[in-house]
């Protein structure tokens, strides 16, 4: 056998394991980066995760490719946030007719709220929590047990599932502790669109957004006007603008509204590898310490105000002083 006849059979051999690799992993098709990360430390090296929409897109008017719905055809499993954050993935599940087996809703079994801004439909941002992503991990990996028979793989599944439920039930507590810092007075969050009400839910905090849940909405004048005097009646010392979202808009109000930007959150889409939040754990985490970090800080008007009440003390002070010595040098002459 000549060397180029080697080169043929490795080449070959190469070609048959790689295939035979790709066959035992579970081809699972998602839409947002956040659930990718999500399935992939659930299920490790026995999926292979593929994501529709792009890092840092906006999932509410996403408007699928053909390559999207050929991906989701071709899936083992199809998982979705469902509470009507991809309404275009239900239409496509529908009209391709994907078996409904092969569909899992991430957000089974949750406590959901109702959208503040549209009747009959529901907040999808339900992954703002760790407690809650305790369950969106729960459903997937229940989902992918259901798709392996050998004992070996479930194990697998298992350990990773355990691995990674501990670390959100540490993100948990770390969580509840450092959201104690924040005065009661303080407790309110205005960012741009409305994607933390989870998040306020579970941990006390009054939400303001100038948009809806779906940042395509208009921002009305009113409702600029009527959350800066919100920002000015609490003294609220920081709003956030969001990794989404066009910043322009709030840092007008932040000027107009005499506060400080606090920092970017997380809402909708992962990072990029270099950003603050690269994978699910860090978005919670970075959220979370923008939030707490900023909040704690003194409001600017606070501070003008405890500054001028400073200085009439100092005024007082050495008025009394002044008097005193005159009223001494009055008695001595
Ligand atoms: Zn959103």
């Amino acid at each position: 056998m000549n060397s180029i006849s080697i080169f043929l059979l490795l080449l070959t051999n190469l070609f048959i394991v790689s295939k035979l690799h790709g066959q035992d992993k579970l081809l699972v098709v998602t839409s947002a980066s956040i659930f990718a990360d999500m399935i992939k430390n659930v299920g490790g090296d026995l999926v292979d995760v593929k994501s529709i929409i792009p890092i840092g897109t906006d999932p509410h008017s996403y408007e699928p490719k053909a390559s999207d719905i050929n991906l989701m055809a071709n899936a083992d499993l199809v998982m979705i946030n469902g509470l009507d954050l991809e309404v275009w993935m239900s239409k496509v599940i529908r009209n391709i007719k994907i078996n409904q087996k092969k569909v899992v809703i991430l957000t089974k079994g949750l406590q959901s709220l109702k959208s503040e801004d549209y009747a009959n439909s529901y907040d999808p941002h339900a992954w703002m929590t760790a407690s809650n992503g305790l369950i969106y991990i729960k459903n997937i990996k229940d989902a992918l047990a259901l798709k392996i028979s050998d004992d070996k793989r479930k194990s697998v599944l298992l350990n990773n599932y355990d691995n990674y439920r501990q670390k959100l039930v540490q993100l948990d507590i770390y969580s509840i502790k450092r959201i104690k810092e924040i005065s009661s007075n303080n407790r309110k969050l205005v960012t741009a669109h409305d994607a933390f009400q989870y998040f306020g839910r579970e941990y006390g905090l009054q939400l303001h957004a100038l948009q809806g849940v779906s940042p395509e909405a208009d921002i009305r004048i009113n409702d600029f006007q009527n959350i800066i005097k919100l920002i000015k009646a609490n003294q609220i010392p920081a709003i956030f603008v969001e990794s989404t979202i066009n910043p322009k808009v709030l840092e007008n109000l932040a000027k107009e509204a005499s506060c400080e930007i606090g920092g970017k959150l997380y809402a909708d889409s992962l990072s990029d590898k270099n950003g603050g939040a690269p994978d699910y754990y860090h978005l919670l985490k970075s959220n979370l310490d923008t939030i707490v970090d900023a909040l704690t800080k003194q409001s600017t008007q606070i501070k003008t105000q405890s500054n001028s009440n400073e200085n009439i003390i100092l005024y007082s002070i050495v008025f009394s002083i002044m008097v005193g010595s005159l009223l001494f040098l009055s008695v001595k002459i």
